[in-house]
């Protein structure tokens, strides 16, 4: 069966306590909506967040990082119990900023996934080629060892098979930050090749109930066509999250 469509926004290092709190007093969603609708903001700004949200299932809240361990001397790290108390139900995990600024791998990738599914969270896997991998036509291959790297664990195959808590994100990493979208159909291909390796993993029922997100530039007026390109099941977005008015816009055509 096809998931919900889910429509996410990640603050980045954006909007501290203070703005958080202004960005939930001035959203209003659509109403009824249909879609998942989840936020990212800074690790900091969650419970400021979460109060003016108010305590409904409307929005949910993911956090944009944590560390494996449960806790320690890791200084500046969090844990998946800490962000859970927080009010997080999401945490992202591999972003490509995570990936190529602060030089995390994919055994990091495989770590924190393991352990968010252990403390009862919901991964959401980034995967995505720079365009220097695109250019040398390893599209597949990036974003397919991205995804295994994760898989290959006994633990969140066995976790994702009996819990069904896995969203995955296909961020090209061109796409990022940058104004240039992939095209519906980029998106499409990217999805479909994740979708069938998801198949092939973890089973008909739950690799196809996996939701694979696009992000890369998704703004209001590309949303729509992003949102109905076959195979994406939703969007995760960064810089236009960060206005209340072009996030619902956003939202209202995930249906
Ligand atoms: C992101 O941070 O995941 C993202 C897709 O950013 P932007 O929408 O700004 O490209």
């Amino acid at each position: 069966m096809a998931p919900r469509t889910m429509v996410a926004g990640n603050w980045k290092m954006n909007l501290g306590p203070a703005e958080a709190a202004d960005f939930a007093r001035d959203l209003t969603l659509p109403p009824s909506i249909r879609s998942e609708v989840a936020l990212f903001p800074p690790a900091l700004s969650l419970a400021a967040l979460r109060e003016e949200l108010g305590e409904g299932p409307e929005v949910a809240l993911g956090v944009q990082n944590v560390h494996w361990e449960t806790s320690g001397a890791y200084t500046g790290e969090l844990s998946v119990a800490m962000a859970a108390e927080a009010g997080a139900t999401f945490v992202l995990v591999g972003h490509s900023e995570r990936r190529h600024i602060f030089g995390e791998d994919d055994d990091d990738a495989s770590r924190k996934v393991e352990a968010v599914l252990r403390g009862g969270l919901t991964p959401v896997l980034c995967v995505g080629e720079t365009l220097e991998e695109r250019k040398r036509g390893e599209l597949s291959g990036v974003i397919l060892r991205q995804l295994e790297a994760v898989l290959a664990s006994g633990e969140v195959e066995d976790r994702i098979t009996t819990e069904a808590r896995l969203v995955v994100a296909y961020e090209p990493v061109w796409a990022i930050g940058t104004g240039e979208t992939a095209t519906p159909a980029d998106a499409s291909e990217a999805h479909r090749i994740l979708r069938e390796r998801l198949v092939s993993r973890l089973g008909d029922t739950v690799g196809q109930g996996v939701p694979i997100l696009y992000g890369g530039s998704v703004k209001p007026d590309n949303a729509g066509d992003l949102l109905s390109a076959p195979d994406v099941n939703g969007v995760l977005v960064g810089g236009a999250s960060l206005d209340p008015t072009s996030f619902a816009r956003i939202v209202a055509q995930g249906g």
